[in-house]
């Protein structure tokens, strides 16, 4: 049993100030207002929040961080260069990549990650010893760094779409699938969620994946978070809408994959009737907005989806920062350069964002706020540093980053002190583990 003094903690939907918050074996079982810390509280300064969830990670992305911006070019370049990476990875360069991925998470206020997983077979295909050794990795990984786990173990079963059907996978691809629905099935089955892991489903895309392929998919999910990259591209409209004559979020609703569990990824270019589909489901969308800006897919119509009923969460997705502070606030900010406006989301509505309808798309109901019976994920941030001195504790998600995040509890554990994290020099470990990918690249 723990009990911290916060000076500030966000409760509900605000900061209060003289919190304590008492942890047993991990769950919250006490939060009482109190002005000053009793003997014994661990104090923490500035203001807590709950535990952050990042919905959206491709842990092998974070090799691409600062090596894609020399030749200029597009998604579609850029997706080249994620090809090379992939082509190289093996169940112990991927946990070193993914245990030092995660751990930069930590750092950021991170105590649960959504991975979107489709790198499972060895390059070419075939099969490891264990089927899902490259998901174990990534469990390995996570445990290592404090992190909780949902992997969301993506079917991708072709090469792309164009106007007359799926195309064959390339050579990278073809590690990347199960050959169909089915054959994804009974890999996932053999991975059961354990301590501080749940397993969801994904579908890649509807460019990765046939639409009669999709029912299999959704029944295997068995209401368990079922995610899928929608509409990040122009061009992955036109080619369904040039294939099926219709948007890919109608392809999704029509094969029955949107509900209050799923979750659809960007969302970038959405028609009105793809908005009013997916907030009539209840179906959440998590916004990636420092990729978004990064890959130039464009801004999504956020304000919008949250009006039409979709809970928003966000994602750090190629990793191109580790900040989801920041994407939590590009939410906001990118609202107000596409519409002239501010205050498109109230500070509050951010971090629900980033707390308790990230967790609830990640499929951990029981986690995400400061509250008596949830998950013990506490993220101390600093409200004296160069950044964030000053500012009201209400808004402090429009001044803070990573920097600021000094400790961070999950499930009752330390993880973080003084910015430190358990696993020591985390920029040491992200060095050891992407410099060998590039060697001779
Ligand atoms: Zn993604």
């Amino acid at each position: 049993m723990t009990a911290y003094w916060c000076e500030h903690a966000w409760l509900g939907d605000g900061a209060v100030a003289g919190v304590r918050v008492v942890e047993d074996d991990g769950r919250i079982v006490s939060v009482e207002a109190i002005t000053d810390p009793a003997p014994g509280d661990a104090r923490l300064p500035g203001l807590t929040l709950p535990g952050f969830a990042n919905a959206h990670s491709h842990a092998f992305h974070r090799a691409l961080r600062g090596r894609t911006h020399d030749r200029g070019g597009t998604f579609w370049t850029w997706r080249e260069r994620m090809y090379a990476v992939a082509a190289r990875l093996d169940p112990d360069s991927y946990l070193a990549l993914a245990r030092a991925t995660y751990a930069e998470m930590a750092l950021a206020g991170v105590t649960c990650v959504g991975e979107f997983h489709y790198l499972h077979h060895p390059p070419g295909g075939g099969r490891y010893d264990d089927p899902n050794a490259m998901s174990e990795a990534l469990i390995q990984a996570a445990a290592d760094a404090g992190v909780r786990l949902t992997v969301l173990d993506a079917c991708y079963l072709a090469g792309g779409l164009d106007g007359s059907g799926h195309l064959p996978l390339d050579d990278v691809q073809l590690r990347f699938s199960d050959g169909d629905a089915d054959g994804w099935a009974a890999r996932v089955a053999g991975l059961p969620g354990r301590d501080g892991l749940r397993i969801g489903a994904a579908v890649h895309s509807v460019r990765a994946v046939p639409a009669g392929q999709l029912p299999a998919i959704v029944r295997a999910a068995d209401g368990r978070p079922l995610h899928a990259h929608v509409s990040e591209q122009p061009a992955e409209n036109e080619v369904s809408l040039a294939f099926y004559g219709m948007t890919p979020t109608r392809l999704l609703n029509d094969h029955g994959a949107l509900a209050p569990g799923s979750t659809v990824v960007h969302g970038t270019h959405l028609t009105p009737q793809d908005v009013a589909a997916l907030g009539g489901t209840g179906t959440s969308v998590c916004a990636c907005p420092s990729t978004e800006a990064d890959l130039a897919d464009g801004i999504g119509p956020f304000r919008r989806l949250r009006d039409a009923g979709s809970p928003l969460c966000v994602g750090s997705d190629q990793h191109a920062m580790t900040d989801l502070l920041v994407e939590a606030r590009m939410l906001e900010t990118s609202e107000r350069l596409e519409t002239g406006e501010r205050g498109r989301f109230r500070p509050a509505e951010l971090v629900d964002a980033l707390t308790v309808d990230g967790h609830r798309a990640l499929g951990w109901p029981e986690a995400g706020r400061i509250a008596v019976g949830q998950r013990a994920d506490l993220v101390a941030v600093h409200m004296d540093s160069p950044r964030t001195a000053g500012c009201a504790p209400d808004q402090l998600v429009m001044a803070a980053g990573a920097a600021d995040v000094h400790t961070v509890v999950g499930d009752g554990r330390i993880v973080v002190s003084d910015g430190q994290h358990v696993l020591g020099d985390v920029g040491r470990l992200l060095s050891a583990a992407i410099e060998p990918l590039w060697e001779d690249a």
